[in-house]
């Protein structure tokens, strides 16, 4: 088994991970070609889209908005995209397929890294410190305890073991799906966008200020996507361990 295929958690990534996630936070994500890839996989494999997150919440130092910086802001605009191609095919289906939900492809960044390509470089960053920062994931634990309230109440039953909530893309797959909980899962991804986009919003120059329910939106998002697996975890981890 290889680093990418273990879910991630307080442990963190490896440096070459970050590394390829850097890259991809640096331009990668604009080019057509990615971006249609994106479209077709739903994003990246549940490591890499939830380390997609860490890497930019604690790397990202300079934004605009009220937080400055170490916020998700590409992770944001990644899954407004994807948000709203989801609510659009689920709104529109009159019969039940589960083909909508499933990947297409495979994680842009998984290949990055098993392609063989040059090791990508920090551009003048000590990467071995970048990922040691990184993965103490001292802005990411703080979003997520700040969002609990918010987003427990939606945390998929398959992945957090509970009775009630709402199944993730992965759970709702497997579980089927019929006319109804499409309609009503397309609902939710619509609602749920619009609440992304407001936070996107605040995140630029002359957005209005953020809510509680659009700050939670990018850890529904994500793990609408990719499984709860991660924040889970996070929040569950004793207090705010540090890693050395
Ligand atoms: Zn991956
Ligand atoms: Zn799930």
């Amino acid at each position: 088994m290889t680093n990418r295929e273990i879910i991630l958690d307080a442990d963190g990534l490896t440096v070459d991970e970050i590394g390829a996630l850097w890259a991809f936070l640096h331009g990668d994500i604009m080019e057509p070609g990615i971006r249609s890839r994106l479209r077709e996989y739903w994003g990246l494999c549940p490591r890499h889209a939830w380390g997609h997150a860490v890497v930019e919440i604690e790397l990202w130092e300079a934004g605009a908005g009220a937080r400055h910086g170490h916020q998700p802001f590409d992770v944001g605009v990644l899954h407004d995209a994807l948000l709203s191609q989801m609510a659009g095919a689920l709104a529109g289906r009159h019969h039940t397929s589960t083909r909508v939900l499933r990947r297409e492809g495979g994680c842009y960044v998984c290949q990055q890294l098993g392609g063989g390509a040059e090791p990508v470089g920090y551009a003048g960053f000590d990467s071995t410190a970048l990922a040691a920062e990184a993965n103490r994931m001292i802005y990411t634990r703080r979003w997520l305890a700040e969002t609990k309230p918010v987003w427990e109440l939606v945390t998929c039953p398959t992945c957090a073991g509970t009775s009630t909530g709402r199944l993730c893309r992965t759970h709702l797959l497997e579980a089927s799906i019929d006319a109804a909980s499409a309609a009503d899962t397309g609902t939710y991804l619509a609602g749920l966008d619009r609440r992304l986009r407001l936070l996107v919003d605040s995140m630029t120059q002359n957005g209005t200020p953020s809510t509680p329910d659009a700050d939670a939106s990018w850890v529904e998002a994500v793990a609408w996507f990719a499984g709860w697996s991660f924040p889970l975890a996070l929040s569950s981890d004793d207090s705010n361990r540090i890693n050395p």
